[in-house]
Formats: structure tokens, sequence, C-alpha cells
């Protein structure tokens, strides 16, 4: 990466994918050129595309080409309808976190509305590699296997590196935010694998002396962040549990079409909305692609932050900034109660760029 420009993968993905990338790519390239920063775009197969070009949703060239990369942006897919040869299959997205062992997902949740004193601004610190996920667990074989027609199975695992590392993660977050941290565990019950995740992040934790830490069981986390979200800040949690989480945020913020998500590794970070492909409304013009464009502005921000140059932190900024007026300004799509299309919105937000 040179000063003055950038190279970013991206990958459309399938449903409503190549909508919001396309509107996520534009934005980023008005505002990086606002600030003086031009973008080249690496444009890489995945999902049905991929199946249809190279006879894999997830090609080996695809692969190499992101290890050169230090950032790009991935749309949601739609792997339950690839062709049955895939099925069983870990999705594109899962491998190219593990891959890249892309072990944090960052997934901050901020009001759309007006500034009150009830809004939320949290952010779920997510660790991405191992946990409930069976499927993520397994060097070979499947995490999930059934002995019998009616009897299923799961792996969970919780390793102490991978712990520590997220719990870093989360409580550097909250130290930046002047925040603090929560935990999300189950340690009344499932005592040695959430145990051991809820002490880990607690030795971590007292490296930070200056940021407060507590705990809340996952169930009971759920229905205090629809009772009183607005009184957390960080939140660290294992893999099932902070996606499930992330879902209900993004919810409780407006919309789950304006959940933004990060993945990263200490040295490559992949934008990626929380919600999926949504195969109900793609091709309609109809997707709200305020979470990939948020998700775009957090790998700016990332690069920003870890490579420089600032000016990448900028747009990042204004890209927040462009898309909370233009809300303001009652441009929304559909499921946020507006009528703009996904085109409409976009050109909106460029313009506020402008
Ligand atoms: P996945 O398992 O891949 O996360 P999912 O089946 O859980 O997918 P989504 O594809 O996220 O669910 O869709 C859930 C609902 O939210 C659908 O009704 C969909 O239309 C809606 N939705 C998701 N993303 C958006 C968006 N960007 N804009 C508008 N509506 C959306």
């Amino acid at each position: 990466m040179g000063l003055t420009d950038i190279e970013l993968g991206v990958l459309d993905g399938d449903g409503i994918g190549p909508e919001v990338v396309s509107a996520a790519a534009q934005v980023a390239e008005a505002a990086l050129e606002a600030r003086g920063i031009a973008v080249r775009w690496r444009r890489l197969p995945i999902g049905h595309a991929a199946i249809a070009e190279c006879g894999d949703p997830l090609p080996e060239s695809t692969l190499e080409a992101l290890a050169g990369l230090d950032g790009w942006l991935l749309g949601p897919h739609d792997n339950v309808s690839y062709p049955t040869q895939f099925a069983g299959r870990v999705a594109p997205g899962g491998l190219i976190r593990k891959r890249f062992d892309l072990f944090a997902n960052i997934r901050p949740a901020r009001s759309l509305g007006p500034a009150t004193d009830r809004a939320l601004d949290l952010v779920i610190v997510r660790e991405n590699t191992e946990g409930f996920y069976a499927d993520r667990n397994m060097f070979a074989g499947s995490g999930e296997f059934m002995p019998t027609p009616d009897v299923a199975m799961a792996v969970g695992v919780f390793t102490r590196p991978a712990i520590e590392r997220i719990a870093h993660e989360a409580f550097r977050t909250a130290r930046d935010r002047g925040g603090r941290v929560t935990i999300a565990h189950k340690a009344n019950v499932l005592a040695m694998t959430t145990g051991l995740f809820k002490r880990v992040c607690e030795e971590v934790g007292a490296q930070y002396p200056d940021v407060p830490v507590d705990g809340e069981h996952i169930d009971a986390l759920a229905a205090l962040l629809v009772r009183r979200g607005h009184t957390f800040d960080v939140i660290v949690a294992e893999n099932m549990f902070g996606d499930i989480l992330s879902d209900l945020a993004g919810e409780l913020a407006g919309s789950i079409g304006a959940a933004p998500s990060l993945n990263a590794s200490g040295t490559q970070a992949m934008a990626q909305a929380v919600h999926g492909a949504a195969p109900d409304i793609a091709g309609q013009g109809l997707a709200n692609p305020t979470a990939m464009i948020l998700s775009t502005a957090l790998l700016l921000r990332w690069l920003g932050e870890r490579r420089g140059p600032p000016a990448l932190t900028r747009a990042a900024d204004d890209i927040d900034s462009a898309v909370h007026a233009t809300l303001q300004n009652g441009t929304r799509t559909r499921d946020l109660g507006g009528e703009a299309s996904t085109e409409k919105f976009t050109r909106a937000v460029v313009a506020t760029l402008r």
C-alpha cells in the first residue's frame, strides 16, 4: 500500500450481496477520493458466480489472491442453495476466516435514530475461530456427527490462547472507547467451557486495571439488552453467543440491514455485514446497503490505524457521518420504514460525501 493509493479485494457473494457490495464500494471510493486516496479494486469470484466460473464456491485462486491483500469486502453467501456436491462444506465466509485466522469479529451496534440517553452504542467482540460452532472446530472430520439416526452430537472447543487474544481485543477496544467490558458466559451451567472463557477473560482484564469489567449469563444478557441495552459498552463473547447477541443488538439498533462487522487477524481484515444473503429480496433494489457500507468504514478505520495513512481513518469517519446524516434526512430503505431503493440511498450517501 502506498501513501496515496490502496488495493482492496471485492467479493460480491450471493443474494443481495452484489447490490450491497457495489453500494459499499461506490461509497468507499467517494470518501477516499475526497481524502486524496485512490482505491484499486481486485474483484474475486465467490459463491454462485464462482461455481459458474471455476466450479467451486471458494476457488483456490480467490484464496491465493486474498493472501496478498491487507483488506477486502465480503458479501453474504447463500450456501444452502449451492449444488448438493457442496453440501456439508463449511460456508465460504467460515473458510476464509479460518484460512486467514481472522479471529476477532468486531460488531458495533449504534442506534440509527436521533441521539437519546437510551440510544444503543455498544460493540460486541466475538471470538471467531472455536466455541460452540462445531463446524469451525476440526482439523479433519466434522464437529457434528450422528451415532444413530436419532442421536446428534456437536463438539464445542474452548482454548486459553484463543480466549486470551479475543479478551485482549475486547479490553483494548474498551480502553480506546473509555468504556468497560461485559463478559458473556453461562458458567453456572457450562462450568468448564464457558467457565474457562470467563476466567481467562478476567485474567486478561487484570492487565487493564483502568477498564472496568463485569459478567452476565448469556440468557440474562439477551433480556438485559432489550431492557437496557444503552447501559452496555463492550461485550466479549464466544462464537455462537456473540453471533446471536449481535443479531439481537443489530435489530435493537434499528435494523439487521444496518448492522456492520469486521473480521480481523493481527495483519488482515475483512468487512462483512452481519446479515445474510436475504434471497427473499434479492435483485429488487430493496436491500439496505447500510450494513455493508458501515462494515467498509470499519475496514478503512482498521487499516488507517494500523497501516496509515491517517486519511483512511478520516474517510471512515466521513462515511459514518454521511450514512447517519442521510438517515436523519429521511432517506431510508424499506426495512427502516422508508421508500428509497438501494441505489437511491447509495446516491444520497455519495452526494453527502461530495
Ligand atoms: P444467514 O444464515 O446467512 O445469516 P438468515 O436466513 O439468518 O441468513 P438474512 O439473510 O440475514 O437471514 O435475512 C433475514 C431477514 O432480514 C430477511 O427477511 C431479509 O429480507 C432481511 N434482511 C437481511 N438483510 C437485509 C438488508 N440488508 N436489507 C433489508 N432487509 C434485510
